[in-house]
């Protein structure tokens, strides 16, 4: 992509989107999918054949776009995230709030809807998973714009998407925004 990454096909920045899919019910979805071998090799078969890999890109699309928002970033952070796409942020930050969260959780640029961070904490809280949002997300290799994260993520090139922070961590930031509590 150029320099409309991130962009929306009218040329728009992204609006926060709250998953039409329960975080429970994701992560059941991503115990099928977990990467193994079968797996793998199916990815590097798909991979090799170019109308076989665009058809399936278009279906992965579809399908995630209608579940979360997704925009195809091609390095999927769902899984860190209480399945909430951090791409869905007006500024794709993947680390957490910017500091203009409102004190009720609101999103700075779209204050009619809730920041995907303070979404994302209270999913993955409600689903045992708080402790994903300890993990610090990498910056995204815009080079993998519009690629199947489903294959990437077989093929073992998210390995280290998210890593242990040495100081805050969008768990962190969030509780701090929102005046609550460290965990
Ligand atoms: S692939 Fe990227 S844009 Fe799509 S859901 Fe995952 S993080 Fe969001």
């Amino acid at each position: 992509m150029g320099s409309s990454e991130g962009k929306s096909e009218g040329g728009e920045w992204p609006r926060p989107v709250v998953p039409r899919i329960g975080a429970r019910l994701s992560y059941a979805l991503h115990r099928v999918l977990a990467a193994n071998a079968l797996y793998r090799r199916l990815g590097a078969w798909v991979e090799r054949r170019r109308p076989v890999y665009r058809w399936f890109t278009g279906a992965e699309r579809v399908i995630k776009e209608q579940l979360y928002g997704c925009r195809m970033c091609g390095q999927c952070a769902l899984p860190d995230t209480g399945y909430t796409c951090p791409m869905t942020c007006p500024k794709q930050l993947r680390n957490g709030p910017c500091g203009g969260v409102g004190a009720d959780g609101r999103c700075e640029v779209h204050p009619e809807l809730v920041c995907v961070w303070v979404t994302a904490i209270e999913r993955a809280e409600e689903a045992g998973h708080g402790a994903d949002l300890d993990l610090l997300q990498r910056p995204v290799d815009h080079r993998e714009w519009g690629r199947s994260s489903w294959v990437n993520y077989w093929q073992g090139r998210d390995e280290g998407l998210g890593v242990a922070p040495g100081g805050d961590s969008p768990r962190s930031l969030v509780r701090r925004e929102l005046g609550l509590s460290p965990r």
